[in-house]
């Protein structure tokens, strides 16, 4: 199958950096919120250097990946974080250093933060994507609606359980 891996919340621990940037900002806001409204998490939406690269690995993520790679499924990363920023060079990088399995990374491209389950559900057409795996209940709510030939697996945190899900998904897929 062709697999698409959402990065922060489900390969990167994102909240405690967010949560620091979001303290030292002042704002007196959540990231749910900042995901529903128009509120800008970043001055003229970019990051702080380094602000991507600091994030630690969820539990398990890059073994997780490697699994799926081993058991012949194609891996590609499909992010919220936005194209033509230092975020982009910060996360293939990461990527890179940690050592997780190549594929092509799907940035958002809309240039609206909050744009997320649009710009999914359009990559997840585009790139014909079998099953995508984020943390994002609004994201897979929407590519359900749109796609319902896509299989969505909701990340709660423990790649073991991810994992099952998508071997389950796997062994009814006839397309494999
Ligand atoms: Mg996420």
């Amino acid at each position: 199958m062709k697999i698409a891996i959402d990065i922060d919340g489900v390969l990167a621990d994102h909240l405690p950096i967010f949560n620091r940037h979001i303290r030292a900002s002042g704002l007196e806001i959540t990231i749910d919120e900042i995901l529903q409204s128009d509120s800008p998490v970043f001055d003229d939406g970019i990051p702080p250097t380094g602000f991507y690269f600091a994030m630690d690995e969820i539990e398990s993520a890059w073994a997780s990946m490697i699994l799926l790679k081993d058991n012949n499924h194609e891996i590609v990363y499909v992010t919220n974080r936005m194209i033509g920023t230092i975020g982009m060079v910060e996360t293939w990088l990461w990527l890179n250093n940690r050592l997780f399995p190549e594929g092509d990374v799907f940035f958002n491209d809309t240039g609206n933060f909050n744009s997320s389950p649009k710009f999914k559900t359009r990559i997840v057409q585009d790139q014909s994507i079998d099953l995508i795996v984020d943390d994002y209940q609004k994201n897979l709510e929407l590519i359900n609606k749109e796609c319902p030939e896509v299989k969505t697996v909701h990340f709660n945190g423990k790649w073991t359980e991810t994992l099952h899900e998508i071997s389950e998904a796997t062994v009814n897929d006839t397309r494999k």
